[in-house]
């Protein structure tokens, strides 16, 4: 147990065994500190790197309530759940509350028996809330998403502006705002509007190094290369796909869904009911990919997002980062990957020629284009590039994105792009890609020679490179601005300013190679994350029994115990519950609640594995048949009952015990049971069966109905 020493400060204490983290992250401690001591802060670090703890700490440690201002309601509830999860006393008060649900929140509050209490600032500002908040002792207040008071941001929200109140009507309550929006005119912003000028400014970095960035060409089966992705390194994890328009996210949604995935669309297009649940099944089970426009993401804080892919480019770096940003909250390796090609580049630079916004917003917007496309075509780390654009430099190269691992090749491309430059313009500065390819490759057409264009001097030069090679080519031009596309919309291109000194021989041009075998090395992070099958046997079997305490208690899986949490326990195969309230994210109040579930697996496991691989259902299924009772098979086993009834669950599913032999059920019992699952159990939970029939039914028995029903 991580027992306190009269050396440990309070805070740290709170830490470990609350939390059941070893120690504190990078600025964590510092900012702690400053608040305990009373005096206020401004937060800004990067989204996963642990912001929460900064203000949940000091809540707990100083006297009277932390008041925490959240923009977000839909996630007021999920916060508060993950702190009882670790038997931290929190509310929130919204309008999703009744009115009696309000009083007994206010009634905690004049008791003095809350830590934390989650607001809305529109709440917050009522008069009767703030009267309220005089008569009781505050520790503190936390104001996070700090930047929507920015007018100028994408979250502004005119409440978050009468904050200042607060430092006017309670000028000796420490208050921390939190933010990770970077740039300095926003922290300049929060700052002046929450009165903030005293504040000591806590400023991390940007990067979230457990994001691998990975960007490559659409070979023109995007959705193929998608597939492959996900199985060969995201079996069973949860992720996002966003994709340009309406239309191909149900096809992609769908096509996914039939090789076998769990992917479900997510669009303004569907009806705000269906979209509400395609999100809850996203937080709440495990294995869930969400197709998606942009529009999906705020206000989705799941911490295990194992991968964002896009099959379509951003418009920007600032979106590409935001969104990219949603994998790996939880600081675990995640993937953010990317596929753009030719029509990509096309299609955004038509889109922006033909917009009626004023010249200098259209400049600005291609200048984020630019940015992007730039992104996309560098031979350098691109972690350096986007950090870079972001104003942070970072002096060497990360490891960790695709240019890292396999540096691209590159070649000397200037006499290629000198004869594709100079197809565009002896053919009149007009057609597209396709055509110019053809010219190029001296392919008889019928519209080739109408033109007269099969007597040119560019025809049938480019007999060096395959037709593919010759549409890398010109997209990279494109991208590179030596190249433009009509406003017309046919994907005519025509030359620039740039393509001059080029042209003229004045400029060398070297550009990336498409690389087709390097592809086999990216395999490193494989199908499972533990080398070792045994390894990921048990991961698997933690990961099950972390989702049935989920259902059991109706939270997301991740509530229980973060993927952090179990594939340490993995890696270091904790004994005993001492052992493991070593593993971090362990607490207390968990090691309580679920120390023996999760001991019971890692045992049965090491049993399994010392028995020269016994099946351990078999075993429950063998002293099953020899008529012993479920108790009796579990005390010989060590088992819990529960477990036993699971091994016999799986029996029932695989036909090798039969339902009735497990459970005794009256028939009208049997009906009741079957009906409540058709209508209730949709999905992986069986607490909602559980609930509508009212706590009858232990969940031993609804589980056996169930895998009977699925035979
Ligand atoms: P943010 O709000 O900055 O996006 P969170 O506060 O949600 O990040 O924290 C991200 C993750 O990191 C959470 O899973 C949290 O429990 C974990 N975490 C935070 N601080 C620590 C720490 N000192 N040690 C281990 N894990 C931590
Ligand atoms: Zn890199």
């Amino acid at each position: 147990m991580n027992m306190p020493s009269a050396t440990t400060n309070p805070a740290h204490h709170i830490l470990q065994s609350v939390f059941g983290y070893e120690a504190f992250r990078q600025q964590q401690q510092a900012i702690v500190d400053h608040l305990i001591t009373g005096g206020d802060a401004l937060v800004l670090m990067s989204t996963g790197s642990g912001k929460s703890l900064c203000y949940q700490i000091p809540s707990i440690v100083r006297h009277g309530v932390g008041i925490v201002v959240s923009p977000l309601i839909a996630l007021m509830q999920d916060q508060v759940e993950a702190l009882h999860q670790n038997g931290v006393r929190a509310a929130f008060l919204n309008s999703t509350l009744s009115f009696d649900e309000v009083r007994e929140v206010e009634g905690a509050l004049h008791r003095n028996e809350l830590d934390l209490l989650y607001v809305a600032p529109e709440r917050l500002m009522m008069a009767r809330t703030l009267d309220l908040v005089e008569r009781i002792p505050v520790s503190l207040f936390a104001i996070d998403e700090a930047h929507c008071v920015s007018q100028w941001g994408h979250d502004f929200r005119p409440e978050y502006v009468q904050l200042s109140v607060l430092h006017q009507r309670f000028p000796h309550i420490p208050r921390i705002a939190l933010t990770a929006t970077a740039d300095s005119a926003t922290r300049r912003e929060i700052i002046e509007r929450l009165d903030l000028t005293g504040a000591q400014q806590f400023i991390s970095g940007f990067d979230r190094p457990n994001i691998r960035y990975r960007i490559s060409e659409n070979r023109g089966n995007a959705r193929e290369q998608l597939l492959r992705f996900i199985r060969n390194e995201h079996p069973g994890d949860a992720g996002i796909v966003y994709c340009l328009s309406r239309k191909r996210v149900e096809q992609v949604a769908t096509w996914l869904t039939s090789k076998g995935l769990t992917a479900l669309p997510y669009h303004a297009g569907l009806s705000a009911p269906v979209r509400q649940q395609h999100q809850e099944r996203f937080l709440r089970e495990e294995g869930v990919i969400i197709i998606a426009t942009i529009a999906f993401g705020m206000g989705i804080d799941k911490p295990d997002v194992r991968f964002v892919a896009h099959l379509n480019l951003p418009k920007s770096l600032e979106a590409y980062y935001q969104e990219t940003g949603r994998a790996g909250r939880d600081g675990q390796p995640a993937n953010a990957w990317m596929v753009y090609g030719l029509q990509d580049v096309i299609t955004l630079k038509q889109m922006q020629a033909s917009s009626d916004a004023p010249e200098a917003i259209k400049r600005i917007e291609r200048h984020k284009l630019d940015a992007m496309l730039g992104l996309c075509e560098l031979t350098t780390c691109r972690r350096q590039a986007l950090l870079r654009y972001f104003g942070e430099e970072q002096a060497k190269s990360c490891g960790n994105c695709d240019t890292c691992l396999e540096p691209p090749e590159t070649w000397d491309a200037t006499t290629a792009a000198q004869k594709a430059l100079s197809c565009v313009h002896r053919t009149g500065q007009r057609f597209g890609v396709s055509y110019l390819v053809d010219v190029l490759l001296g392919k008889e057409d019928e519209r080739i020679s109408r033109f007269g264009h099969d007597k040119l001097s560019t025809y049938g030069i480019g007999s060096e490179h395959k037709q593919s090679e010759w549409r890398d080519l010109y997209r990279q031009l494109i991208a590179r601005g030596l190249l433009a596309v009509d406003l017309e919309g046919h994907g005519g291109l025509h030359l620039t300013e740039q393509s001059r000194p080029i042209l003229r021989g004045e400029q060398l041009l070297h550009l990336r190679k498409l690389t087709r075998k390097a592809r086999a090395k990216t395999r490193e992070r494989k199908a499972n994350r533990f080398g070792d099958p045994g390894n990921s046997k048990l991961w698997q079997a933690l990961r099950d029994r972390r989702q049935q305490l989920a259902d059991e208690q109706g939270v997301p899986a991740y509530m229980i115990f973060h993927d952090a949490t179990l594939a340490e326990m993995v890696e270091n195969r904790p004994q005993t519950l001492a052992q493991l309230s070593n593993i971090s994210g362990v607490g207390e109040r968990k090691l309580a609640d679920y120390g023996e579930a999760f001991s019971e697996v890692l045992n049965e496991y090491r049993d399994v594995e010392e028995s020269t691989q016994t099946d351990t259902e078999e075993e429950t299924l063998q002293l099953f048949r020899t008529g012993m009772h479920t108790d009796a098979i579990a005390a010989r086993r060590g088992l819990k009952t529960t477990t036993i009834y699971n091994h016999l669950a799986k029996g029932i599913e695989c036909g090798e015990v039969s339902l009735n032999e497990v459970v005794r059920l009256q028939q009208p019992q049997l009906d009741a049971i079957r009906f409540a699952i058709e209508q209730f159990g949709g999905g992986k939970r069986l607490k909602p069966v559980f609930d509508a029939l009212e706590g009858e039914f232990p969940y031993e028995v609804l589980r056996c109905v169930r895998s009977d029903m699925t035979r």
